[in-house]
């Protein structure tokens, strides 16, 4: 970026588990409209970064067929790709300074010993298939050894004994205003898995922050770890970008498509059956001819609907 600083930056950050399918087309394509809509006369930067941290789900070639996917489609990222798996020192200073501040404590929990302390608790529970974090090491590991790391989400939202805490609040540019509770949602979440890999958390807040993302535009099914990245935000002490979560293509049972619900890759050979399929999904109309003339056909039909400028 030369020193220079965009007043916009937003990114599309895929996980290489597979090729794009349509849902993660549409995706990127409301990514790159929204950075191509800002309108302050120099015009917004659209970053590209490979989210390879969990080596056990990525799949080799994946990266390079997503990035041709891009291509085919004209969606040209400003810079080269940034890899999630060369910045991991960036992610152990992030967690060294929580861990200072006494935001993040070690866990020596295993899923079973969560499930136990859970059933004892006679309650709590699950959330999305995923444990509510009991908070059993949070004051300690009692001489057992440390596997993952925690955040402490109740001290970051003010503090779990104040009964009239809202939570997290934030406004999506298209879902609006938007709460959580994440001490009661989510409980203590990890940072750093017991596997030693970062979580997406924590990896995907210090990426933002560090490549100065300005506005976040990505599926709605990540909305709900929105509240979880503000908090980190907050207590690394970094500016929070805005968010827009955008539609998401169900598949023809009505869940959300997915590779894990057998998604197919999208078919870029033929890029305006791609981007017309895409730009449906956003609400934008369809549109003929070249790619880049369909492309600027449909930044202006954007700017309608979500007005980046602020
Ligand atoms: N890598 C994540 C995914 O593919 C997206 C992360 C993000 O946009 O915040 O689901």
């Amino acid at each position: 970026m030369g020193g220079a600083h965009f007043t916009y930056v937003g990114r599309f950050a895929p996980s290489p588990t597979g090729a794009l399918h349509a849902g993660s087309l549409v995706a990127a394509l409301a990514s790159w409209l929204d950075a191509r809509a800002w309108n302050d006369g120099r015009g917004g930067r659209w970053l590209v970064r490979i989210e390879d941290l969990d080596s056990q789900r990525c799949v080799a070639g994946a990266t390079e067929r997503i990035l041709r996917q891009l291509q085919d489609c004209h969606l040209q990222p400003d810079q080269p790709p940034v890899y999630q798996s060369q910045r991991t020192h960036l992610y152990q200073r992030a967690l060294t300074q929580l861990v200072d501040a006494a935001m993040a404590y070690p866990c020596a929990c295993s899923r079973k010993d969560i499930e136990a302390a859970i059933a004892r608790q006679a309650g709590q529970r699950e959330r999305h298939g995923e444990l509510v974090y009991p908070g059993t090491c949070s004051a300690g590991l009692r001489g057992r050894p440390a596997r993952a790391w925690r955040f402490r989400s109740a001290p970051a939202q003010g503090g779990a004994a104040d009964p009239t805490r809202a939570g997290v609040t934030w406004r999506d540019r298209r879902l609006g205003l938007q709460q959580q509770d994440v001490a009661d949602a989510v409980g203590d979440f990890v940072i750093r898995r017991s596997d030693a890999v970062f979580a997406y958390q924590l990896a995907v807040v210090v990426d933002d922050d560090a490549q100065q993302v300005s506005h976040v535009v990505r599926g709605e099914d990540l909305a709900d770890n929105t509240p979880r990245q503000l908090l980190l935000q907050q207590a690394l002490g970094m500016a929070s970008p805005r968010y827009l979560h955008s539609p998401l293509v169900r598949a023809a049972s009505g869940e959300k498509l997915s590779k894990q619900h057998g998604a197919v890759p999208v078919d870029t050979a033929d890029p305006m059956a791609a981007l017309n399929a895409a730009a449906d999904v956003l609400g934008l109309g369809p549109q003929s001819g070249h790619v880049a003339q369909a492309l600027h056909g449909w930044v202006q039909a954007w700017r309608h609907l979500y007005n980046p400028v602020v």
